[in-house]
């Protein structure tokens, strides 16, 4: 009998594949070319990985075909715009940032969401969309593409669009200006309605654990400093992110040394504050791993 491995549904090529295997690699995990090209193998554990279209990601794993995957929330939502998406998200991943917006030629006169009541929106994102008007309760004709919405005005397809943004440069190619931010999505974790058969259940449980570690610790930062007891509050607080950091008694009565984990980076304008507070001596160190 073959050993059961536990199955990761991840984007193939594109905009989440390259960050998907990171996530992957740096939790550990070592991934070589399977059989073919849709599957990858993960040699130090009975893990695979099925790579796929994004738009195939949800309904695999929703069908059990995986028992996770890695998906754009946009998509997610697209797929299942009236299910419970908290039932099924693991974790936000936190790369893949883009958001979902409405956008106008730039010489449209746009008052409100009103303002598009009755024209046509080009978009590839027709549920949610259709979700957006109907909260803003107006209702529009939506043309629904695959691709090349930012033209769909510039042809006369439609008056306006729903696509999705990081930069907004391609808007600004195109003449257009984005109105209103539909929806703010990033890549997350996704998981089968079914549990993982028991075998499977500890490989699992440690994939996810992992995950959330390798998620935590990125931009996280380890800090040390020194700091006046007296002033001990104010600097804190001026800790980014920090949980309870550690405070240590130093020699000198009236300093103590304080290490804390900051869960986002630190930036130069925090040291300054932080100098003029009293802390002296100052280090920022990259954290490699993390176990909550
Ligand atoms: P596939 O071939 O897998 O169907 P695709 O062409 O549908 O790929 P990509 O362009 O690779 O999709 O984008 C995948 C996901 O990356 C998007 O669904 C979205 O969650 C995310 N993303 C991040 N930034 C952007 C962006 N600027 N434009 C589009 N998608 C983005
Ligand atoms: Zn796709």
């Amino acid at each position: 009998m073959t050993e059961p491995r536990l199955r990761i549904a991840v984007q193939k090529s594109g905009r989440l594949a390259e960050r998907s295997l990171e996530l992957i690699t740096g939790a550990g995990l070592r991934a070589i070319r399977g059989a073919n090209e849709l599957l990858y193998r993960i040699e130090n554990h009975p893990i695979d990985l099925l790579r796929v279209r994004d738009d195939d990601i949800p309904t695999f794993v929703d069908d059990n075909v995986a028992e996770l995957g890695i998906v754009g929330y946009n998509v997610l939502k697209e797929h299942f715009p009236d299910k419970d998406l908290e039932e099924i998200i693991v974790m936000r991943l936190g790369f893949g940032k883009c958001t979902l917006k409405l956008a106008v030629p730039i010489g449209f006169d746009y008052q409100g969401p009103q303002s598009v009541a009755g024209k046509r929106i080009a978009t590839s994102y027709p549920n949610i969309l259709k979700a957006w008007l109907s909260d803003n309760g107006i209702t529009a004709d939506i043309v629904e593409m695959r691709g090349g919405v930012e033209v769909a005005p510039r042809m006369h397809i439609a008056d306006a669009i729903c696509d999705l943004v990081s930069t907004g440069t391609t808007l600004e190619v195109n003449n257009l200006k984005p109105v209103e931010l539909v929806l703010k999505s990033e890549a997350v974790l996704i998981k089968a309605p079914h549990a993982p058969q028991p075998d499977l259940a500890h490989i699992y449980d440690m994939v996810v654990r992992r995950f959330d570690g390798v998620t935590k610790s990125t931009g996280a930062k380890y800090v040390m400093m020194n700091a006046p007891r007296d002033h001990l509050d104010e600097i804190i607080n001026l800790i980014p992110g920090s949980g309870s950091p550690t405070i240590m008694n130093l020699v000198d009565p009236s300093m103590v040394a304080i290490h804390a984990v900051c869960d986002e980076s630190v930036f130069w304008e925090t040291l300054d504050r932080l100098k003029a507070a009293g802390a002296s001596a100052i280090l920022v160190l990259p954290i490699e791993k993390m176990m909550p």
